[in-house]
């Protein structure tokens, strides 16, 4: 069989509340005690439940207890199949004190003594921390192997009766032979009771005899309410002095009058076993009396008592069986705890339960200086929340609506200009910047934007102009060539070409003047070859290639060029004795998707007749106003190659040159 994880080996006991058996926990191979709890038959869902969440309080309760002279409680669950209940702890292997006293072990004063104070030191413990065990009886004392004893059930009598010492169907859960006053009458409970409950342990250890002993159970409850125990030497004289007091401070049938801490007890039974009268100290202050949380106000139950030795009645059997136990306890016998009160008490019971449960913790009276500080600390943290809330709150700037609709006009006309840009219409952009600076006249934005499009409708001026010019040029150019004045052409159609390099017909035009000049030139030499009266002789006498079977004078002399163009614009023309040899645009165009000018460098090399003639350099940059021009006379020496290094000073914007 398994209850929850673990696994039952078999049966320890029976309580009131249901079985003890001996398991195994399977996780880590311990054996435990497990006590199983079913709720009150009948019960309906709210006492069920409450039944489940008072279980698992007090266990939970209860599980905090590490002590060595109080069995531990590990676990608490609810098996799937049964829903029962159990709270699994440590299994003590031991005889309990009831089994003890009812078999007539013997028990010298010594140990009865001894396993008394180490009882109460274990309660001192647990009311320390506020937990009142509400139950302690020899049952639950175990005596373990040497004069060791622990107490176990903290706690089980508050889950199984909710508070009152009764259980909700009016049965008495357990005997009373071990309630303090305060339990048969309802009142609030709390350390002092286990005490008297140990008290009573103590007297019946040492004497075998129930000190409030009855043969029904209003007569025993009506005498541990009201009547003094028999002292112990009447019982048996033998029994040393001390214990007398000890019980006696135990019995008190106010707690006020009691020992009011467990160790107080303990320390008074060490006295005795001593040898020494057991002093009970007052308590300095009344806070030294334990309080615990289970001093929350019940309502008392009243109980009509009916005379002690007129015990017999309806309730006589169930009574009369807890009387016998109490008296004359044989071996063998199970005095159960639970005792089923007669009708009439039954009856009585329940009447008077009707009022008590215990309250649910929200309805709990809160002491008025805890509220108060709750309720003050709700009003500061509300009073901070609203500060800061205002603090956060941002002013809303009004709004200018002329301000704003100036501002409106201004968005409007920068957008259109800078359309207008896009589409290249610099001069209607011009115009609209020029309205955006009349709103906006302190804009140095506006102002910068003003001085860019001046400087472009000013290169566009610029560039139309020389346009106009380079076409008057042009015109003039190819009337001459129309006329054959190839010589006189080809400088103006130079200069149109050099004024507006990308006029592919000036292009051209120069081209071919060139060519047809060339061509003069050429037989005009070869004529003057004829007449051999050369007008410019070669002076020099350069080396002639080998293999070349051309006349000295006739092997032409090699220039190259060279001019490293800063330039993204203009023109490089060389004239050699008027004859067009070199005429190139400084740019490139580059860029794989947008196209730009930029410079490049020019390296050419031309053949030039041999002779000493004049050289002409000219650069135009348009864009830059550039307009530079080199002559000198040089001598082209037959077959010589002859290099011509032009250089640009961007300082004085002329050229300069080196030819060797
Ligand atoms: P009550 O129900 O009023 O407490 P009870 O104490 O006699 O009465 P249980 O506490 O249920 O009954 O115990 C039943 C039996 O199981 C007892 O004989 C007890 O000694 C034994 N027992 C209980 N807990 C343990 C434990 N942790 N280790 C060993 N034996 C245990
Ligand atoms: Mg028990």
């Amino acid at each position: 069989m398994k209850l929850g994880r673990y696994e039952v080996v078999r049966e320890l006991g029976k309580g009131a509340m249901g079985i003890v058996y001996l398991a195994k926990d399977p996780l880590i191979g311990r054996l435990v005690a497990l006590k199983t709890i079913r709720p009150a038959a009948h019960a309906d869902d709210d006492e069920t439940m409450e039944f489940q969440q008072r279980f698992i309080r007090e266990a939970q309760a209860a599980g905090i207890l590490n002590h060595p002279s109080i069995v531990t409680v590990f676990d608490i669950g609810q098996d799937d199949t049964t829903q029962m209940n159990f709270i699994a702890m440590e299994y003590v292997e031991g005889q309990n004190l009831k089994e003890a006293l009812s078999q007539g072990k013997t028990l010298t004063f010594e140990q009865i003594g001894e396993l008394v104070a180490q009882i109460a030191e274990a309660l001192d413990f647990a009311h320390s921390k506020g937990i009142v065990h509400r139950d302690v009886k020899p049952a639950n004392i175990i005596l373990v192997e040497g004069s060791r004893a622990k107490i176990m059930d903290f706690g089980i009598a508050k889950i199984a009766s909710g508070g009152a010492n009764l259980t909700t169907t009016g049965q008495f859960l357990g005997t009373p032979n071990y309630m303090a006053p305060e339990q048969i009458k309802g009142t609030p409970v709390d350390g002092r009771t286990d005490i008297f409950s140990l008290g009573i342990c103590l007297y019946e250890s040492l004497t075998r005899r129930k000190p409030f002993g009855g043969e029904s159970l209003t007569s025993i409850s009506y005498k541990i309410v009201h009547e003094p125990f028999p002292p112990l030497h009447e019982i048996n004289p033998q029994i040393p002095d001390g214990f007398e007091e000890v019980v006696a401070n135990c019995l008190a049938k106010e707690p006020a009058k009691r020992y009011q801490r467990g160790r107080e007890l303990a320390s008074a039974l060490r006295a005795v076993l001593r040898g020494e009268r057991p002093s009970k100290m007052e308590p300095l202050l009344a806070e030294a009396t334990i309080t615990t949380r289970d001093r929350s106000k019940l309502p008392t139950i009243e109980m009509p008592f009916p005379d002690a030795a007129g015990g017999g009645g309806p309730d006589g059997g169930a009574s009369t069986r807890a009387a016998a136990a109490s008296s004359a306890p044989t071996p063998g016998q199970a005095p159960r705890a639970t005792v089923a009160g007669g009708p009439a008490v039954v009856r009585q019971f329940r009447q008077t339960l009707t009022n008590v449960r215990a309250y649910p913790l929200w309805r709990r009276p809160v002491p008025a200086a805890l509220a108060a500080g709750v309720v003050g600390v709700l009003m500061l943290a509300l009073l901070w929340s609203m500060v800061s809330i205002q603090r956060q709150r941002v002013t809303v700037p009004k709004v200018n609506v002329q301000v704003e609709r100036q501002r409106a006009r201004e968005r409007a006309l920068r957008q259109e200009g800078s359309d207008l840009l896009r589409q290249g219409r610099t001069a209607d952009a011009y115009a609209k910047f020029e309205q955006l600076a009349k709103l906006a006249p302190n804009s140095p934005g506006v102002s910068v934007m003003l001085q860019k499009l001046a400087a472009i409708r000013y290169q566009e001026e610029v560039g139309k102009q020389q346009i106009a010019t380079a076409r008057q040029k042009l015109d003039r150019g190819i009337a001459l060539y129309n006329q054959k004045k190839y010589a006189e052409a080809v400088p103006l159609l130079d200069e149109a070409f050099a004024l507006n390099p990308t006029d592919a017909q000036a292009a051209n035009y120069l081209r071919l003047a060139q060519l047809e000049e060339q061509k003069a030139i050429t037989a005009r030499l070869a004529a003057r070859a004829r007449t051999v009266l050369p007008t410019e002789p070669a002076t020099t006498t350069a080396p002639i290639s080998p293999g070349d079977s051309r006349p000295v004078s006739n092997v032409p002399a090699q220039l190259t060029t060279i001019f490293n163009s800063p330039f993204s614009d203009g023109v490089l023309t060389i004239r050699i004795g008027g004859e067009m040899v070199v005429n190139e645009a400084l740019w490139e165009e580059k860029g794989r998707f947008i196209r730009r000018k930029s410079p490049r460098g020019i390296s050419l090399t031309r053949e030039i007749p041999p002779r000493n003639t004049d050289v002409f350099i000219s650069v135009v940059v348009p864009t830059l106003r550039v307009n530079s021009q080199q002559s000198f006379r040089f001598n082209f020496v037959p077959g010589t190659a002859h290099r011509l290094v032009i250089t640009y000073n961007a300082a004085s914007k002329t050229i300069d040159h080196q030819i060797n």
